[in-house]
């Protein structure tokens, strides 16, 4: 029954929430999800391997969210920000390494007016890159003017589509916000990136179901999913972490429900198992993120522990990961990656 299940999937690319609660209950099936999912990949992708530059540039946040190293109550780690002009330094640094996108990530930091963020983000767009924003929620005249100064994408996970959950997990915080935020972007014409939280505390099977149907109802362009890390920082220490392969289950879902989105074979998988980006790029994924930040502020920005990567360079980052890439003969790409929207229905 499963089986079927994951060959509907894979011709049609649609499943119904029971459909897909059965597929994420049953572990007899894993292996023939992943290669299913490898298989559309490969189908709408192809071989190429996106990689985007993370610029970690403030980890200041005013928001209190409780599974997050960043969280403002949290007093035990050292705060930075950088400058402007560090950041196109930065940047200017990752186009050298080869990088076709920059991805500009902070938490909730208001220093980062809105005039700031346009004499940085067209000054990236000066060296011809694609400019990926995750910054949080912001207003409909904040998004409109970081687009008219060049933004091309914008990240903003829903984290989970349990409205409970995750108002009880980011105090002060609305779902209905988050929502309006993600439209907002959409009618902007950004291309929009979101994704979810694998293994919170409290979030049932049938939520991540919702999920995969939620990114499918807004027609996300890039969905990146993370096993949920618990932070010794935070109220959330000791609680159970997320599992890698359920966070791979939802991944590989993902791709076979909407085949021609991005998907990031994300750091937090990598955390759990050491070739976890590896496994996510033979499962379903097709885009790297490598950490472009420079020295200390690799560490400085904890969102959860045991991070990857974080006392290396930017430079042996990109030969870390190309020299993986290519042992599983795939190739990186030269272009920027953006989602081009293809017939599924074939
Ligand atoms: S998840 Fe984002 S908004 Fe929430 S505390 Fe962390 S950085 Fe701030």
């Amino acid at each position: 029954m499963t089986l079927q299940l994951i060959k509907k999937a894979e011709e049609k690319h649609s499943l119904t929430k029971e459909e897909l609660v059965l597929l994420l209950q049953d572990n007899s099936i894993n292996e023939e999800l992943f290669s299913a999912a490898d298989r559309v990949r490969k189908k709408y992708m192809g071989d190429e391997v996106h990689l985007r530059g993370i610029i970690e540039f403030s980890n200041k946040c005013k928001q209190d969210c409780l599974y997050c190293g960043l969280r403002a109550s949290n007093k035990n780690i050292e705060r930075y920000r950088l400058m402007p002009d560090e950041i196109i330094d930065l940047a200017k640094k990752a186009v050298g390494y080869g990088y076709k996108t920059v991805v500009m990530q902070s938490g909730e930091d208001a220093y980062y007016t809105v005039e700031r963020l346009q004499y940085i983000i067209s000054t990236l767009k000066e060296f011809g890159i694609a400019v990926t924003l995750s910054l949080g929620e912001k207003t409909f005249e904040e998004y409109k003017a970081y687009k008219e100064a060049g933004a091309d994408r914008y990240l903003l996970r829903i984290e989970t589509t349990d409205k409970e959950l995750y108002e009880q997990l980011d105090p002060g915080m609305f779902h209905e916000d988050r929502k309006r935020c993600l439209r907002d972007l959409k009618t902007l014409g950004y291309e929009v990136g979101t994704g979810s939280l694998v293994g919170l505390p409290g979030q049932t099977i049938e939520s991540l179901a919702d999920d995969i149907l939620f990114f499918k109802e807004i027609d996300a362009d890039m969905i990146g999913l993370g096993p949920f890390i618990p932070n010794d920082d935070t109220p959330l220490k000791g609680a159970a972490s997320g599992d890698f392969t359920m966070s791979l289950k939802v991944m590989a879902l993902v791709r076979l429900l909407l085949p021609d989105v991005n998907i990031p074979a994300t750091t937090a998988m990598e955390t759990l198992n050491k070739q976890g980006r590896i496994i996510a790029l033979q499962s379903g994924a097709n885009i790297v993120m490598p950490n472009v930040t420079e020295g200390d502020y690799r560490k400085m920005y904890a969102l959860y522990p045991g991070k990857i990567c974080v006392n290396d360079t930017p430079g042996h980052c990109v030969q870390c990961i190309t020299g993986k890439i290519k042992s599983i003969g795939r190739t990186v790409s030269k272009s920027k990656g953006s989602r081009t929207k293809k017939n599924t229905s074939e």
